[in-house]
């Protein structure tokens, strides 16, 4: 069968929403995947706890985490009412908000893998220097002497927007050059914010692949040049899935159990893979079988489910098919998918759902008015998928294959908000006013 032939493609080719559930999706426990295992997840979290006093000491709003970049869990059930009634629809369960969106330091998801490679990378190079050891109090990397010695290194990265602010904001902070190589999707905002804080900032007219493409050849060409390779990164990757053993906590503390009875239902945004893919790759780590995750994608940008519905991943872009990759939600404007993310995730993704950016702005404003939290439009993506697993013939499939049907009632539904607290008041009023003004 060629790709072409696939049930949901004419769908998917017109822009329209879709549901699509993951044929190679294993319920059993999967353990290890492409080497990677619980062991890697919690290596990361120690690195992050040795930079812990560096980033106390850096960014006073990390001090009442004492320099821990986590975000709240909140149960949001005045938005659940409110989504009921728009959609005549009930969601069993509860839902609750991940709120990336308020992470500390860069208000997005990437605060957490971003931000973690270029620690890492900083921990590498001051290591292997003699500078520093893993029993250091971190807190020394304040001292001018480091930033003189970071200063002889640059780091470049491809981005949307996001992934540059957390990238940019750490670098700069621990004193080394960086280059922010921006598509054309990105918000005016977030360069301005990137310059401001001595980031050099390089636009691009086309999209995020050939961002990316670009930074990564120019720092190729540089021997003291650090590439953060978002298609790519098993570090990225790692940063991400953290936020898996944090979750972990967050629930038991809420008193929520997650088990055989109790299943957990988690909708990510999706743009190249990493951050949604590090997160579910943690969570299945912790609870096997017990927790199904589903990306969310925009309807114009749905690389992701092109390349796992395919098999060919990263062979595969949404123009290929006839598609414009252009959308509102600029954090999932990519066209092109991580192959990297994409084959771990063969055995571990529930499925995929896409959305109209249209809906995107409705969901923000419906969460400002019923909870009074305020999320950037991508990091709205998410909000579809209760309804989509209670009320389509494909959701139903999925929970009756998966013997859920009795266990509904006990659900909890997580709806991952990744980013929002970066975006400058003015901005988000716009965003709040289109949403009301959608029907
Ligand atoms: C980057 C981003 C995502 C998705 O992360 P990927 O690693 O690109 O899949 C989701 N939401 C927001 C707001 C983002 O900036």
């Amino acid at each position: 069968m060629s790709y072409a032939d696939h049930p949901l493609m004419e769908k998917v080719k017109e822009a329209k929403e879709v549901l699509w559930l993951n044929p190679q999706y294993e319920s059993a426990d999967v353990h290890k995947i492409a080497d990677l295992t619980i062991e890697n997840i919690i290596e990361a979290e120690e690195r992050l706890k040795r930079f812990a006093p560096y980033i106390e000491a850096t960014f006073p709003e990390t001090k009442e985490t004492k320099g821990i970049i986590e975000s709240p869990l909140k149960e949001i059930g005045k938005m659940k009412s409110l989504m009921e009634k728009n959609s005549n629809c009930p969601i069993k369960g509860n839902l609750l908000l991940k709120c990336d969106s308020h992470l500390p330091i860069s208000g997005s998801i990437k605060a957490r893998g971003g931000i973690y490679e270029v620690l890492k990378h900083a921990e590498d190079l001051a290591l292997s220097e003699g500078l520093l050891s893993y029993e250091s109090d971190y807190s020394i990397l304040k001292e001018d002497r480091f930033k003189e010695f970071f200063s002889r290194y640059k780091i470049a990265v491809g981005s949307t927007g996001n992934l540059g602010l957390s990238i940019g904001i750490m670098s700069a902070a621990l004193g080394f050059k960086v280059y922010v190589h921006m598509s054309a999707d990105a918000r005016q905002w977030k360069k301005d914010l990137l310059r401001r804080k001595g980031v050099n900032v390089i636009e691009y007219e086309s999209d995020y692949s050939k961002a990316v493409e670009e930074g990564r050849m120019q720092s190729n060409m540089d021997p003291l040049s650090y590439f953060v390779d978002d298609e790519n990164s098993k570090a990225l990757f790692m940063g991400y899935s953290v936020a898996a053993l944090r979750l972990a906590n967050q629930l038991k503390d809420m008193g929520i159990e997650v088990d055989e009875d109790h299943p957990l239902f988690v909708y990510l945004p999706c743009g190249v893979g990493g951050g949604p893919g590090g997160v579910t790759f943690g969570l299945k780590q912790i609870y096997g079988p017990n927790v199904h995750c589903f990306f969310a994608e925009p309807t114009h940008a749905p690389c992701m489910l092109l390349g796992m519905m395919t098999g060919l991943h990263d062979k595969i872009s949404v123009q290929d098919i006839g598609l414009d990759n252009i959308t509102e939600a600029d954090g999932l404007a990519v066209g092109r998918p991580s192959g990297f993310v994409g084959k771990i995730m063969e055995a571990i993704l529930s499925g995929i759902f896409t959305i109209e950016d249209n809906k995107l702005y409705k969901y923000l404003s419906m969460l400002a008015d019923s909870e009074n939290i305020f999320i950037e439009p991508s990091a709205a993506a998410g909000f579809d998928g209760p309804a989509w697993l209670m009320s389509s013939p494909e959701g139903k499939e999925y929970i009756d294959s998966m013997n859920l049907h009795s266990k509904m009632d006990n659900a909890c539904h997580i709806v991952w908000a990744t980013g929002g607290s970066m975006v400058p008041d003015t901005i988000m009023m716009s965003y709040y006013h289109k949403g009301k003004s959608i029907r």
